[in-house]
């Protein structure tokens, strides 16, 4: 296919060499970041859309998403796919669809999960918003970047699962560590509560797969002096992002709004910045209930 990649940071260089290894045509651009190997640079973005089968995104928020389309929807070819991979607000994600529907154009949003190994390897998680037609169109290239691709229904619906999926992740992950915290106070060994956790009714994914507390479960990024990983200041944004959408819908979210709250005053106040989302643990272990 001919493919034009815009945003070639950490997660779309890898994608898109992925996509140039498979033997798709794809042409690049990014106003800072070099092409990767493979993939043909151009000028703008404007150029790298120009003629494409698809036109693939994955920038930093919807604000730029907007700028980006702006250009890119006018020399779109009629009927073809723009697929927008980054996690951005559901309402910004929905008015780029009506935009590049207007236009004649197939628009999905298709934000990932897997972070920036799992661009490398090829093994992201797409969540998927828009038509069948489009998703059917755009499966192969899923197949090359990811290992599973989810249709969640119409333009939106991807960045509203990613949203809910990444609210229950940091809830999630600030309540286990507010239990490995307690735990220290209480006397109970981490390794003791890991084995009992990990296989009664408070498992989860972090307790399971992703360990906070270093040394004990499987090796995380607890156990590499919390290097992300998934940095915080990431976590935070998904969060904001949830909370932005509970906000337009009229949404009752309290658990997502102090995650929020939680990882924003980790990451501006708390030097939480650069460090995993795991390090929540530390900051907990520091922490006193009165002052
Ligand atoms: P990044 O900052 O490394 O990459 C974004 C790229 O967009 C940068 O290279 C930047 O120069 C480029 N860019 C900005 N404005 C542009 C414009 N107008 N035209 C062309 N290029 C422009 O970010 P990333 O880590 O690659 O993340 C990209 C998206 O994926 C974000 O929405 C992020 O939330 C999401 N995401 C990231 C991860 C992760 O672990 N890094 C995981 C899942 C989802």
């Amino acid at each position: 296919m001919k493919i034009g990649f815009i945003g070639l940071g950490n997660m779309g260089a890898p994608m898109a060499r992925n996509l140039a290894r498979a033997g798709h045509e794809v042409k690049g651009f990014d106003i800072a970041a070099p092409c990767p190997e493979g993939v043909e640079c151009v000028g703008s973005a404007a150029e790298a859309a120009k003629g494409a089968e698809v036109v693939i995104t994955m920038l930093p928020d919807g604000n730029i998403l907007r700028q980006v389309a702006a250009e890119i929807i006018p020399v779109m070819e009629k009927g073809a796919v723009f697929l927008d991979c980054s996690t951005v607000d559901v309402e910004s994600a929905r008015e780029v669809a009506r935009q590049a529907e207007a236009a004649g154009l197939r628009p999905l949003d298709a934000p990932v999960s897997g972070g920036v190994g799992g661009a490398e390897a090829g093994t992201l998680t797409f969540m998927v918003g828009g038509s069948e037609e489009a998703f059917e169109i755009a499966k192969p290239l899923f197949e090359v970047m990811g290992k599973k691709a989810v249709h969640c229904g119409p333009s939106g619906n991807g960045q509203a699962a990613k949203i809910c999926n990444n609210m229950i992740l940091g809830v999630t992950m600030i309540a286990t560590c507010e239990a490995f915290a307690l735990a220290d106070r209480l006397g109970l060994d981490r390794q003791k509560l890991y084995d009992v956790v990990s296989t009664s009714s408070g498992y989860s994914w972090v307790m399971n797969a992703y360990t906070p507390a270093p040394g004990v479960g499987v090796p995380s990024p607890a156990d590499n002096d919390y290097k992300p990983g998934f940095a915080a200041e990431l976590m935070l944004k998904d969060l904001r992002l949830s909370q932005q959408a509970a906000e337009a819908v009229d949404a009752d979210t309290p658990m997502g709004q102090r995650a929020a709250e939680l990882y924003e005053a980790f990451v501006e106040r708390e030097g939480g910045r650069g460090r995993d989302f795991s390090a929540m643990l530390p900051r907990f272990e520091s922490r006193r209930r009165r002052g």
